[in-house]
């Protein structure tokens, strides 16, 4: 084996969450090391995620992307709608209603809105912006073997996927991306707490002619409801011939070598008739796992390597990119030695709460599509019938609609008890799935509001610590100077309007890096220099 190459970081995996760290690193001028074992980006169809959230969206904002998402993203004038049928041709029983991208409204609490965008376009674009950067070695055909660390770094053997040749890479960290079946979590013999849903299978399908009538027309995505309940989804991938459907599973392993996914499509479709092609078929595991740590010494998980949740809601990659977006700036600040090793063990006791809470989000809306129901009429044409799709129409709108409406989960997340963050003793707002309430208050991503420039108030937030100040009459000087001797980058930004200093509740407002607030006050602290040790994380807490 030849000597090792050194990286600052190592990421293994190039999945979105692999490129999405690579891409955060890279925009803060850090060079990195990605290793992949595929031979390209996205080399199969994914038959994965499909929805981007706010939050996901508000980081792709700050990587300036979201033109490109919109550009490769769902048709805006698509229906958002979720029709609840026994078969695309049979009865029809309700829906959700969803605006298209283009008639919904951005919420006036983030610049942006979700948007729908295939992974499959979603993960190159990633990579073809962490490229763009030229800050990050990427290394395709790379299989990650196994790690040795020490204090001072980890030392990973690769294997090249075509020759099996041997080689290492030295690293200060490591992050693994490597998705649900981490081999890197496995070797660190970290467990994965949680528990199994069912065993699923996804296919990808093109389906050139397909015309539905009112009122089964519009929807983005159907869900199929038999004898036994809701048995499948059928979803609109691209808005246009690409679909995925996706078996709600069963408790024994589907054996994609044998199963018969078409007699599925067509059941789906009710009809024999109409031509389709399986473009991929995939097995999966639904589970709700969470790593018991997301760190060991200079290792850290991320994304799936770190949790697993159901897809119902949507949040498994966001979660993931969320993830990231947590430890992009800390590894940064390591990197530029202003930062301090308590930021490691923040990233676990900030994280590990948001992925057992967004996969405890996720099963809830699963043990909605499972519940047991009187189905028995579904078919059944006429009065008796009609009352039955009634009742189960009035059942899945009413209990889905947190599945639907999700931009609690995308947005209220926020970090309690985190080690750099100074609690003010407010009490935290409600946590609902669906509703969100923007607050100032430590540990919550800070509130959006627009600026007069037409900037929004997230666009002050990503390379540095921000001090807000709502008033002139405080002087930050002292805070300014302590930053200065710790070299902790911060910047003070005066903002005359009272609706934002109300939005904000206090004159002083410290904001890091990923744009969630870390302390605020009406006053300058006595010892400015321990606050601002404390936010970059330079008390050592024991692991
Ligand atoms: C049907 C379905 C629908 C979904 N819908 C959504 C949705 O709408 N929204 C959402 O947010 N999430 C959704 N998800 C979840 C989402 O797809 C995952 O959470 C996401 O892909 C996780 O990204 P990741 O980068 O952590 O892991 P992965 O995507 O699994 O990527 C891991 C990468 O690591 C590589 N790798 C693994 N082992 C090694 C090794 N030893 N050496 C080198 N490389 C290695 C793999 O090849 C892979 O490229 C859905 C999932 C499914 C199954």
């Amino acid at each position: 084996m030849t000597d090792p190459i050194y990286t600052p970081v190592l990421i293994v995996g190039g999945g979105p969450v692999g490129f999405a760290l690579a891409l955060d690193l890279a925009w803060r001028n850090c060079h990195s090391t990605l290793i992949e074992r595929d031979p390209g980006t996205a080399t199969q169809l994914l038959a994965k995620a499909n929805g981007l959230d706010e939050r996901t969206l508000e980081h792709l904002r700050r990587w300036k992307l979201v033109e490109r998402v919109e550009e490769v993203g769902f048709p805006p004038d698509h229906p958002g709608d979720t029709v609840y049928a026994t078969s695309l041709n049979g009865f029809y029983i309700g829906r959700s209603h969803m605006p298209s991208a283009r008639e919904r409204r951005t919420p006036e609490f983030t610049p942006q809105k979700r948007q729908r965008c295939p992974q499959y376009e979603f993960d190159p674009l990633l990579a073809n912006a962490v490229k763009e950067r030229r800050l990050t070695n990427i290394l395709y055909s790379s299989v990650f073997e196994r790690l040795e660390q020490d204090e001072s770094g980890v030392t990973a053997t690769i294997s090249n996927a075509e020759t099996g040749e041997l080689s290492s890479i030295r690293a200060d960290y490591l992050v693994a991306c490597d998705g649900a079946g981490s081999r890197i979590r496995q070797q660190l013999g970290i467990p994965f707490v949680g528990k199994m849903l069912d065993f699923s299978l996804s296919a990808m399908i093109r389906i050139p002619h397909l015309e539905l009538k009112p009122p089964m027309s519009g929807g983005e995505r159907y869900i199929l409801i038999g004898r036994s309940g809701a048995w499948a989804v059928f979803t609109s991938v691209d808005g246009r011939h690409i679909w995925r459907i996706t078996v709600v599973g069963s408790q024994d392993r589907l054996d994609a070598s044998t199963y018969d996914i078409g007699a599925d499509i067509r059941r789906a479709l009710g009809s024999d008739d109409i031509p389709f092609e399986v473009l991929r078929l995939i097995p999966w595991r639904r589970s709700q796992c969470n790593a018991a740590s997301y760190r060991s010494g200079r290792v850290l998980l991320a994304g799936d390597a770190a949790h697993t949740m159901s897809p119902t809601g949507g949040h498994g990659m966001n979660t993931g990119i969320g993830d990231v977006s947590d430890l992009g700036w800390m590894l940064e600040a390591l990197a530029s030695r202003w930062g301090g090793e308590g930021l490691l063990d923040a990233y676990d006791i900030e994280r590990r709460p948001i992925g057992l809470r967004n996969a405890r989000s996720s099963t809830a809306n699963y043990e909605v599509w499972v519940q047991n129901g009187d189905y028995e009429n579904v078919f059944t044409a006429g009065a008796t019938g009609d009352a039955c799709r009634k009742r189960i129409a009035d059942f899945f709108v009413k209990s889905l609609h947190s599945e639907w409406n999700s931009t609690g989960v995308a947005l209220g997340y926020r970090y309690e008890g985190s080690p750099i963050i100074i609690a003010d003793g407010t009490p935290p707002t409600p946590d609902d799935p669906s509703d969100y309430i923007q607050t100032a208050r430590p540990g919550h991503r800070a509130p959006h509001a627009w600026l007069s420039d037409g900037r929004s108030t997230l666009d002050l937030f990503g390379r540095e610590f921000v001090l807000l100040c709502f008033s002139r009459d405080v002087d930050v000087a002292r805070i300014e100077g302590a930053a200065f001797d710790l070299r902790v980058p911060l910047k003070t930004t005066q903002i005359d309007d009272s609706g934002i200093a109300t939005l904000y509740e206090r004159k002083l407002v410290l904001v890091r890096p990923d744009g969630h607030v870390a302390w605020r006050a009406d006053q300058v602290p006595d010892d400015c220099h321990a606050l601002l040790n404390t936010v970059r994380g330079a008390k050592v807490i024991p692991h």
